[in-house]
């Protein structure tokens, strides 16, 4: 999501003259787009705000502008005492970001321009220079915010209410990104499912899908993430039967034990997920699912956390992103349940479950049981291309032609636990 919100506002400035800069002691006007999710994300931002204010010692002029969750949709008065050399702060509006930027440095009849320019690029997204033609993979937001308040979650009080954006421009950003030489269009939505639930026509996701699977020159459609409870037949039907849209699902559980995912305030047990995981097999055959999970939640004993280690072994996902709990200010459990479970213990079972996950197949799959697969190559990297498979899996090919955006078959000749090597099939 902060990606799609930082080429916006990169494509915004653009729009206003500004080009980018090769190193931040050029730059004019820096802007800082932030993640909260964990502590940790936290603390990186805060790392890198600090590591500006040497650039604004040496040049006063220059514009430091503040953006993303750190500040979220409200503001954040507390941020700007704290760190005086940020001369402006944006709530989570990207297109509006850079226009506030720029009336600080006085160029405002270019910022009212720019205004107006604005308002259009909502359903045409003009890629920022540099990647014209060149980025083969992009990201619409289609759900912006999110109402379903997880207790560990800080979304909500910083991305704002879920509200879907307008079908008719998302396809026509769709149609606009094609047009600049896009091939792979990922929709994103905190629960991406639920998209149209909020909008008067009440479109849906698998109606997207379809519209996006007949625009001619787009080779691939994915989304996420989705939730347990909102994943319909008709978006697994579409999934299974839509050729561009790639049989990849993200669906976070986030815990295996029931008493925990109702302190989470998931909305569903161990049991709902592992029917619907094995639904998703059944109806989309050879998918991979990634998940997601929290160690160390408030209160996790041992055996809750072994409810999780079981249903991790039994369902041997394609990939799991782990976190340990990380209390979030103003969240439902960090303001009312103990985070009790220690660094270290989180730090053991979150070793315990990545141990588990490295022996999982595909990623340990003999070379010879991998079926040669198709693969949209993104970038050319250190003499390797770099793509992926529908299945979202890396796969690195050394050759000479030029691959960028192309999605030849390719014969697997090594698999690691993270990404595999190939050469091109006859
Ligand atoms: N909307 C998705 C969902 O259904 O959960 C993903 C949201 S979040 C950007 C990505 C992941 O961060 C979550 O799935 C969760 O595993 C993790 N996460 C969120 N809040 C956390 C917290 N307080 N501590 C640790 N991990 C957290």
């Amino acid at each position: 999501m902060n990606v799609a919100d930082s080429r916006r506002l990169a494509s915004s400035l653009e729009k206003m003259g500004f080009e980018p800069s090769a190193k931040p002691d050029d730059a004019d006007v820096i802007v800082l787009n932030t993640c909260v999710v964990r502590q940790s994300a936290e603390d990186k931002a805060i790392g890198r705000l600090s590591s500006l204010r040497p650039l604004k010692d040496k040049n006063p002029d220059l514009v430091i502008n503040l953006m993303g969750c750190l500040i979220g949709v409200r503001g954040n008065d507390k941020i700007q005492k704290k760190f005086p050399w940020v001369d402006v702060v944006s709530p989570l509006r990207p297109r509006t970001a850079a226009p506030t930027a720029l009336r600080r440095l006085g160029k405002s009849t270019a910022v009212a321009q720019t205004d107006k320019q604005n308002a259009l690029l909502d359903g045409d997204l003009i890629l920022p220079h540099h990647e014209q033609g060149k980025l083969v993979s992009a990201y619409i937001p289609i759900v912006y915010g999110c109402s379903h308040a997880c207790a560990y979650c800080i979304i909500p009080s910083k991305r704002g209410r879920e509200h879907s954006r307008p079908y008719p421009e998302i396809i026509e950003e769709a149609h606009s990104l094609v047009r600049q030489g896009v091939k792979e269009i990922t929709l994103l939505g905190q629960i991406v499912d639920r998209y149209g639930l909020d909008l008067p026509e009440k479109p849906t996701l698998a109606m997207l899908l379809q519209d996006l699977n007949d625009i001619d020159g787009l080779k691939r459609v994915r989304f996420l993430t989705s939730h347990p409870n909102w994943m319909t037949d008709d978006l697994l039907d579409a999934v299974a039967e839509l050729p561009k849209v790639c049989p990849h699902i993200e669906v976070p559980i986030q815990a295996g034990d029931d008493d925990i995912l109702k302190a989470m305030r998931r909305g569903y047990t161990n049991q709902a997920y592992r029917e619907l995981v094995g639904r998703i097999r059944d109806r989309i055959p050879g998918v991979s699912i990634a998940t997601d999970i929290i160690v160390g939640f408030p209160g996790e004993t041992e055996e809750q956390f072994q409810e999780t280690y079981k249903v991790l072994d039994d369902l041997r996902m394609d990939v799991a992103h782990l976190a340990r709990y990380s209390p979030r200010e103003g969240t439902t459990s960090a303001r009312n349940m103990e985070d009790n479970v220690t660094a270290e213990e989180k730090m053991r079972r979150f070793r315990l479950l990545e141990d588990l996950q490295e022996e999982i197949p595909p990623k340990s799959t003999p070379v010879t049981w991998v079926r040669p697969s198709l693969v949209l190559f993104e970038e050319k990297s250190r003499g390797r291309w770099r793509g992926r498979t529908t299945t979202n899996k890396l796969v690195f090919v050394e050759s000479d032609q030029d691959l960028l955006g192309e999605e030849p078959l390719v014969r697997i000749t090594w698999t690691g636990p993270w990404s595999m090597i190939g050469e091109l099939a006859d």
